[in-house]
């Protein structure tokens, strides 16, 4: 950790860069440095490579962008909660494979993830993984529920089992390429010469060529298809808790395994309960009589009641714990607090017998001066 570059440094942009400047600039550094336009030097980098990916995860999300900006790399371990860099091994798909997808011709996840580096072209490659992302409410993060998701992925085509090649055909070895998937193109320049290495343009990298392509897939070897599955959100689930789900994504090519699902749970704020970390804060109105005599009071808990007693003489802003009815903690035993603030409701409207009962207490209180202290304000009292 303590040899970690500064996100920005490694972009190479300014503290103040807009979200569009971070997104080129990790583009053209992406590209730069990617392992396969690098074939001399693939160790280093894919170093890099990842430094990038690592910068770019944080600084594009506004929230972690923040997070960075107020802690530095701490920030980024968790300690700050649930979504520290857990993300590591994910980073943002969509716009990764939307900066690759018509550069190198395949998901950059094959590369680092699980894939079969360099064999990309010809043999099985892993498909692409998915992201899901799924509301819930504060009620369902406590008591945890099953739910179904919709997916539309690609799956492996039963047909012809991923081959792609219809039942009386086989694939034949392509010619080009022989088999490689790969064409190399040599440009000259001066003294300099480029090699750049590309997919075959006969069998798109395959290596292969089908006679008669499969009539289910039409020679893709996979189908797409809208799966019905079923995931259990766990109880004390937060935002930003991350399921991952087997072979669950795309459909691998030439047979590679599928990708995985990812399920990145949301939950809604409550207007009632607020959240943080495994406790739970919420307000309650009580009169003054309650506040001065002191009363047992009934009140909601997150998903159920409890009972609370106000002390005599009791004053707004007081906050009183009670123990174990906030929230479950993820995947442990046990359950946070209920912070519960006691606010004052003056009444806005008194009838004569109240006003009557009120200016006899003013009375036997017999007391008109006010005290001034500063001391409270502004001071959040918890
Ligand atoms: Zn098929
Ligand atoms: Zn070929």
């Amino acid at each position: 950790m303590a040899d970690k570059r500064d996100y920005y440094e490694v972009l190479g942009v300014e503290k103040s860069a807009s979200q569009d400047e971070i997104k080129k600039a990790y583009r053209k550094l992406a590209k730069q440095h990617h392992p396969d336009t690098n074939p001399n030097d693939k160790a280093a980098a894919e170093e890099k490579f990842k430094e990038l990916s690592e910068a770019y995860e944080v600084l594009a999300d506004p929230k972690k962008r923040q997070k960075y900006d107020q802690f530095g790399h701490a920030g980024m371990n968790g300690a700050f909660g649930g979504d520290g860099f857990q993300w590591q091994d994910f980073t943002h798909q969509a716009d990764v494979s939307d900066i690759f997808g018509d550069f190198f011709g395949g998901s950059i996840f094959d590369t680092f993830f699980g894939g079969r580096r360099g064999q990309r072209s010809t043999g099985p490659a892993r498909g692409s993984d998915l992201r899901y992302d799924i509301q819930i409410t504060l009620k369902e993060a406590v008591k945890g529920l099953t739910k179904t998701l919709n997916i539309p992925h690609s799956v492996r085509c039963k047909e012809c089992n991923g081959t792609g090649a219809a039942k009386d055909s086989s694939a034949k070895t392509c010619q080009t390429c022989h088999g490689s998937g790969q064409v190399k193109n040599i440009q000259r320049q001066g003294y300099s010469q480029y090699i750049s290495i590309g997919a075959c343009p006969t069998c798109q990298g395959a290596g292969q060529l089908i006679e008669k392509p499969c009539g289910k897939c039409a020679g893709k070897g996979s189908v797409r298809k809208t799966s019905h599955i079923e995931v259990t959100i766990p109880i004390g689930a937060d935002n930003g808790t991350r399921l991952r789900l087997r072979s669950e994504g795309e459909a691998g090519t030439r047979g590679g395994p599928s990708g995985d699902l990812y399920v990145v749970i949301h939950v809604k704020e409550d207007p009632v309960f607020q959240r943080e970390g495994p406790h739970m804060l919420t307000e309650i109105d009580i009169d003054f009589v309650q506040a001065a005599l002191g009363d047992e009071i009934t009140l909601n808990t997150i998903d159920s009641k409890a009972t609370m007693n106000i002390p005599p003489g009791t004053q707004p802003g007081t906050i009183f714990r009670l123990r174990g009815k906030g929230m479950p903690v993820l995947g442990g035993k046990g359950s946070g607090d209920l912070h519960v603030k006691v606010n004052l409701a003056v009444p806005e409207k008194l009838n004569a017998d109240q006003k009557r009962l009120l200016k006899e207490f003013g009375e036997a209180s017999g007391k008109k001066s006010t005290t001034q202290t500063g001391k409270k304000f502004g001071k959040k009292k918890r």
